[in-house]
């Protein structure tokens, strides 16, 4: 088929985006008859937009419709950072794609203190994705009829088993169910291995709830679904109960700097760190209604999980971590609590050609990790940088370097 002929249907209107996949029957070419047909319309040259190494065929309908071409972001190496954890022992290189200046800098600023402190220290609470699927009873006796009996051991063992003819990697570890009159939430939370798990999860729960839409009968109880997400996930959107019950991984890291090198490498007090991080991340935070208790730590998930092929939009719930900083016995004790790290080290993004060879880099590709321990490990990475960064731009703010470190850089 004609290419000028294809752009000309295109423009008016003939044919439809992702019709042009099935005409030329070639993704790639495809994806330049897309972009070429936006640079006639609107009468520009898509240059740096068509650059890319990405193999399109396989990124469509797992990454993408419709692609034109690519953005660039750039990539930084902050260093190496030590870790102790559970999965991740050792030193770990952080790499952060990102356009904001300075956070690059500030993260290896950050680095050197933590190690000079003998590293990061990051223990990890529980673990698993979530789903909440809505089934929707006549009335409220048989909603909590039917609770009764998901929450039995019976109940979950149906569930579990129903879960598992949907998922090899997948297991169901928990079903909490909640209901405000007829209709029940049923809170599906299951072990992943290596993937995130959003999409494991909830082709593996759906077929799971039809299953227990049938068993229910036996009970006198007429169910429907009313939707696969009933929004007490919570999947990107910023919500308590991931706070409180968690999502994904729920983890701390923290360390103790001697007070020498605080001051020597950061120019504070710990009493000035501390007492910054209670007025601005506890006392400002709590007046403004938000649902972090912290100073920047959406920044480095956002550059982590473009840098590592992560859904970027689950860094609303990243972001709801709590810092604190305390004085004891004269040196600084910081900690960060992060209870919603959704990450995976395979499915998703993490096939995207940059992003696999960053995860590779790091050793952490998970394709044939069935236990999860490269996804355990990045979740420890990606929370000890978060916290080494949280203290680094702390520190900055209480020696009031923030406004002198921002005016060294050119702007727009
Ligand atoms: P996925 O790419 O959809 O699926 C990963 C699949 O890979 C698993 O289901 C599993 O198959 C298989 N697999 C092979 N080796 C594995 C291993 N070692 N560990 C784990 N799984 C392995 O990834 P996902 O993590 O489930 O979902 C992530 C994607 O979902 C992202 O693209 C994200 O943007 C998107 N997302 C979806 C929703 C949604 O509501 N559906 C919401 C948010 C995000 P088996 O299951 O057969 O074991």
């Amino acid at each position: 088929m004609d290419e000028e002929k294809l752009i000309e249907q295109l423009n008016k209107g003939e044919i439809k985006l992702h019709e042009v996949e099935d005409i030329v029957n070639d993704s790639g070419a495809a994806t330049e008859i897309r972009r070429k047909y936006l640079e006639k319309k609107y009468g520009m040259k898509l240059e740096h937009v068509s650059k890319s190494s990405i193999d399109f065929a396989d990124s469509i309908n797992r990454n993408i419709e419709n692609p034109v071409g690519t953005i660039q972001v750039p990539l930084g190496c902050a260093g190496e950072v030590k870790i102790n954890g559970v999965n991740a022992n050792g030193l770990y290189p952080i790499l952060l794609a990102t356009t904001e200046g300075r956070l690059v800098a500030g993260m290896s600023r950050g680095i050197n203190v933590f190690n000079a402190a003998g590293g990061v220290n990051t223990t990890i609470i529980k673990d698993g994705i979530t789903r909440s699927l809505i089934l929707r009873t006549k009335g409220a006796k048989d909603a909590v009829k039917l609770i009764r009996w998901v929450e039995s051991e019976e109940g979950f063992n149906f569930l579990s088993e129903a879960f598992s003819k949907s998922t090899k990697h997948g297991k169901l570890k928990e079903i909490k169910c909640y209901t405000p009159g007829r209709d029940v939430f049923l809170r599906f939370k299951a072990f992943t291995g290596a993937a995130m798990g959003m999409n494991m999860v909830t082709i593996a729960a759906e077929a799971a709830v039809e299953e227990l839409i049938d068993k229910i009968k036996e009970f006198g109880i007429d169910a429907v679904l009313i939707s696969e997400s009933g929004n007490m996930c919570t999947d990107k959107k910023p919500a308590y109960i991931n706070i409180l019950e968690g999502r994904g991984v729920s983890l701390i890291a923290d360390a103790l700097i001697p007070r020498e090198v605080v001051e020597r490498e950061f120019r504070v007090t710990p009493e000035a760190v501390a007492e910054l991080n209670k007025t601005k991340n506890l006392q400002g935070s709590a007046l403004a209604g938000s649902h972090g208790f912290n100073a920047h730590v959406a920044n480095v998930l956002a550059a982590m999980y473009i840098a590592h092929g992560q859904d970027v939009a689950q860094i609303v719930e990243g972001a709801q971590a709590m810092t604190d900083v305390a004085v004891v016995d004269g040196d600084m004790y910081v900690s960060l609590f992060l209870p919603s790290v959704e990450v995976g080290t395979f499915g998703g993004g993490t096939k995207r050609e940059t992003q696999q060879e960053v995860l590779r880099l790091l050793g952490l590709y998970g394709e044939n990790d069935t236990e999860g321990i490269t996804r355990l490990t990045f979740a420890e990475i990606v929370a000890a940088a978060c916290l080494v960064s949280e203290i680094n731009l702390l520190a900055i703010q209480s020696a009031k370097e923030l406004a002198k470190s921002h005016y060294k850089l050119r702007r727009g």
